[in-house]
């Protein structure tokens, strides 16, 4: 049984300089991925109402006497600490939507992801008073400074799986340098974005600030292209990322890309492999495996290999699927019956290409056939140019694969298009320092999995990406540096 639900799920509509509007599209249904019902019918921006948000977004901007150019860094702190606020203060109803619209526990989404937007806002409330530029020595008849300026228009394009998370990470440096923002959420979840469009008027955010256009691919597109938008901050696939920096190259916009991953969890024989077991299961279960830094690739020496197996099945087997609102839940709903035939797809591949089964494997019945829900499982004997080791299979499915030593582990983990995030799990420091540097990904954790911080940059090497979300250096993809010479 879905238990009943709390949230109050309205119609979506379009948030264009602070009116709540009808797209000129037509509606779209975002459905509840556990149960397979319609939760509501949502706008759809056609490139008409991205003209006009884009307008909206460009006025705000470009208007000196306008109320965001007239505001103080400082006032504009108070806002993105007053949107924080207001998130912690309807956080059950936020955490609920989440679940609703994306199928993850209500766990993750009341401890996790909502506790850590406000988290983003507050440190990114903290940071708009401290954007400066600097004064350079150059001749002695000279006086010469740099400004940081905030970029202008960004486009915000976001993926289904942490929806109101990532849509933070754009959002709080965005408007921390004073820039507008035109937020594209994913399709499939787009109503925590929409409720958090009222919040933020509440919190004061003037008309124009923020737009919040819903819509699919063509929608997205239409942002992209658009001349009227400076920069274009992108979470999604990899595919599209490559699309979308193609689209952009006509007007030059600034771009940063957050995409896929592949990335390796690497065990040794001398870590606690307890802890390390632990950390295996959540590297590629939490979320449902729906995590662009899952560890969906599982290294291990091959001298503890079947005992470590033989604990990773045993404790699978303890993970709580079921009803995404049921607080004990630890694996919820897949998104949607596409994400769970593609998940599926790959377990076949799997088993056609001579991996081994050794947990889950199929679709599990939690609400008849009507969820999207998929049994935690894991693949031994996998070759790393397997299919389900090089691709992004975006689900809860573990590959395992062993290893003799550091310089074999050090390479095959490289081998693969992604460098998003990695892990390695020992005793020996001096071994965890020694490949963390030589790991190609973005972030390296060593003895844990999956932390994260809003003072911590996140993003890719390679087909993962570039540019950091979070941290000081998110400012940087948000602020262009003007240098300024006087004459003495
Ligand atoms: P997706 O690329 O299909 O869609 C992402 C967003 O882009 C959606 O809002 C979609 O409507 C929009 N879009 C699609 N085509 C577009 C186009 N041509 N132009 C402009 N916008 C377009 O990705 P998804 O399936 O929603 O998300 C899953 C992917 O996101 C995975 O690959 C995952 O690894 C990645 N991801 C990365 C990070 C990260 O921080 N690196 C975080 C979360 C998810």
């Amino acid at each position: 049984m879905i238990a009943a639900t709390k949230a109050k799920v309205s119609t979506g509509k379009l948030l264009i300089n602070g009116q709540w509007l009808e797209g000129s599209g037509k509606p779209f249904s975002t459905m509840n991925p556990a149960t397979g019902e319609v939760l509501t019918q949502v706008a759809d921006a056609s490139a008409h109402d991205v003209d006009q948000a884009v307008a909206a977004a460009r006025k705000a901007f470009d208007d000196v006497a306008g109320p965001w150019r007239k505001m103080s860094a400082s006032e504009r702190s108070k806002i993105l600490w007053r949107i924080a606020d207001l998130v912690e203060k309807n956080i059950e109803e936020l955490a609920e939507l989440e679940t609703l619209d994306n199928g993850k526990p209500i766990f993750e989404s009341r401890y996790v992801d909502m506790p850590m937007v406000a988290d983003v806002f507050r440190y990114f409330a903290g940071l708009a008073t401290k954007i400066h530029g600097e004064t350079v020595n150059t001749f002695s008849n000279a006086f010469t400074y740099t400004l940081r300026e905030p970029v202008g228009v960004v486009g915000a394009i976001i993926a289904w799986n942490f929806p109101l998370l990532l849509a933070s990470w754009k959002l709080g440096p965005a408007l921390a340098c004073g820039n507008t923002v035109v937020l594209k959420p994913a399709e499939q979840t787009p109503l925590t974005a929409l409720r958090f469009g009222e919040l933020a008027l509440e919190a004061g955010l003037p008309a124009g600030v923020l737009n919040i256009i819903t819509g699919g691919p063509e929608t997205g597109a239409a942002l992209v292209k658009h001349p009227g938008v400076d920069k274009i901050a992108f979470t999604g696939s990899t595919v599209v990322g490559k699309e979308i920096m193609r689209n952009s190259a006509d007007t030059l916009k600034r771009v940063t890309l957050e995409l896929g991953g592949k990335s390796p969890n690497i065990v040794f024989a001398d870590s606690s492999l307890d802890a390390a077991v632990k950390g295996a299961l959540n590297g590629i279960f939490y979320g449902k495996g729906e995590v662009c830094c899952a560890g969906s690739r599982l290294f291990v020496e091959k001298k503890v290999e079947d005992e470590f197996l033989g604990k990773l099945v045993e404790y699978s087997k303890k993970i709580k699927l079921g009803d995404p609102l049921d607080p004990k839940t630890r694996l919820g709903a897949l998104v949607s019956q596409k994400q769970m035939d593609t998940v599926l797809g790959y377990i076949q591949a799997g088993k056609s290409e001579g991996a081994q089964v050794i947990a889950g494997g199929n679709r599990a019945a939690v609400n008849g056939d009507h969820g999207y829900f998929v049994e935690p499982t894991i693949f031994s004997g996998v070759k790393n140019d397997m299919k389900i080791a090089q691709e992004e299979i975006f689900g809860p499915v573990l590959a395992t694969l062993s290893f003799n030593d550091i310089e074999e582990v050090a390479e095959q983990a490289n081998k693969n298009v992604y460098g998003l995030a990695s892990a390695i799990w020992t005793n020996d420091l001096k071994k965890a320092h020694q490949l963390s540097r030589r790991l190609k990904a973005g972030t390296v954790w060593i003895n844990t999995y999956g932390l994260m911080d809003a003072a911590l940059p996140f993003g890719g090497f390679k087909q993962s990406g570039f540019g950091r979300e979070l941290g000081m250096h998110a400012l940087d993809h948000y602020t262009e540096l003007k240098t300024v010479w006087m004459n003495l």
